[in-house]
C-alpha cells in the first residue's frame, strides 16, 4: 500500500544555492514536453507532449515497450537533456534555464542516478567507493557510514572488494549503495534490475522501498518487468512517446 500524501515523510531538500527549503512543490512538473532527435535528415519524435507531475515520496515506476521514450525522459528528469519544447520544472525550478553551475549542483547533491551499466571506480574498494560518492555528493561519508551501506545492500563481507571481485548483481547492488548512501532528494534508475537473477532484484527493490519508507526519497524507476512495476506506487506508461496510463499498480 502506498502512503497519502499527507502520510508522506516530509523531507528537507537542500536547494542549488545551499538553502534549506521545504519540499512543498512537486518534485518534477513537466508540461507539454517535446524532444525530437535530428540526425542528418532524420528525424525522431521520442516524446510527443508529456505532462507529468511527481509529488515528493512518491515511487513511480515508468514502464513501455523498447523505443517508447523512457530513457529520453529520465535524462529530462536528470537534467542531462534539455527539452526541444515545454518545461520540466524540479522544485519549481526550470533545469533547461539554470545555469551549469545550479544544474551540476542539483545533479550531484540532490538527484541520484543509477543506470544498468555501472560507473564504480574500478581502482577502489567498495566502501572507498561509497565514500568517494558521498564526497561527490557534498555529504560526507565515514567509514563506517560506508559499511553500513553496503550491510544494507547485503555486501557486508566484500566491503575490501574491488569491483571487478563481484558478480554482476553484486555491482549492481554496490552502485545502489552508493548512491542512496548520500541520501538524495531523488533516485532516477534505469532498468535496473533488468540484468538480475531473483535474489539480487530482490534486494535491490528492498533498497529502494527502504530509501522510500525512511528517507521519503523520491524515486522514479524505469523498467520494463511488470513485477518490478507492481512494487512503485504509481506506473506511467508510454507509448510512442506518450502517456497512455498513469495511475495505481493494478
Ligand atoms: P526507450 O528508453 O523506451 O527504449 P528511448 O527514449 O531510448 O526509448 O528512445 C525513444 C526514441 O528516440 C526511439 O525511437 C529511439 O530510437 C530514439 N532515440 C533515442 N535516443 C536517440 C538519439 N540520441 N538520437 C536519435 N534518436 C534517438
Amino acid at each position: 500500500m502506498g502512503l497519502t500524501t499527507a502520510e508522506r515523510p516530509r523531507r528537507r531538500v537542500i536547494d542549488a544555492s545551499g538553502a534549506d527549503a521545504l519540499a512543498d512543490e512537486a518534485v518534477f512538473r513537466l508540461t507539454d514536453v517535446i524532444r525530437v532527435y535530428r540526425e542528418a535528415d532524420v528525424e525522431t519524435i521520442a516524446l510527443r507532449g508529456i505532462d507529468l507531475t511527481i509529488e515528493p515520496g512518491e515511487f513511480v515506476a515508468i514502464m513501455g515497450r523498447s523505443g517508447s521514450g523512457k530513457s529520453t525522459l529520465l535524462n529530462l528528469l536528470a537534467g542531462s537533456d534539455r527539452p526541444t519544447a515545454g518545461r520540466v520544472l524540479y522544485l519549481g525550478r526550470d533545469l533547461a534555464t539554470a545555469d551549469d553551475a545550479a544544474r551540476s549542483a542539483i545533479r550531484g547533491r540532490e538527484i541520484g542516478i543509477v543506470y544498468q551499466s555501472q560507473n564504480l571506480a574500478p581502482m577502489l574498494s567498495l566502501v572507498e567507493n561509497v565514500r568517494l560518492a558521498g564526497w561527490l555528493a557534498g555529504r560526507p561519508i565515514d567509514a563506517v557510514g560506508g559499511r553500513t551501506a553496503l550491510e544494507r545492500a547485503g555486501l557486508g563481507d566484500r566491503v575490501d572488494h574491488r569491483p571487478s571481485q563481484l558478480s554482476g548483481g553484486e555491482q549492481q547492488r554496490a552502485a545502489l549503495a552508493c548512491v542512496l548512501a548520500p541520501r538524495p532528494t531523488v533516485l532516477l534508475a534505469d532498468e535496473i534490475t533488468g540484468e538480475l537473477d531473483t535474489a539480487s532484484a530482490d534486494v535491490v527493490l528492498r533498497l529502494l522501498r527502504d530509501a522510500h519508507a525512511t528517507e521519503g526519497t523520491t524515486i522514479v524507476l524505469v523498467t520494463h518487468d511488470h513485477d518490478v512495476a507492481a512494487r512503485a506506487d504509481r506506473i506511467v506508461e508510454l507509448r510512442d512517446g506518450r502517456v497512455v496510463r498513469d495511475g495505481g499498480t493494478r
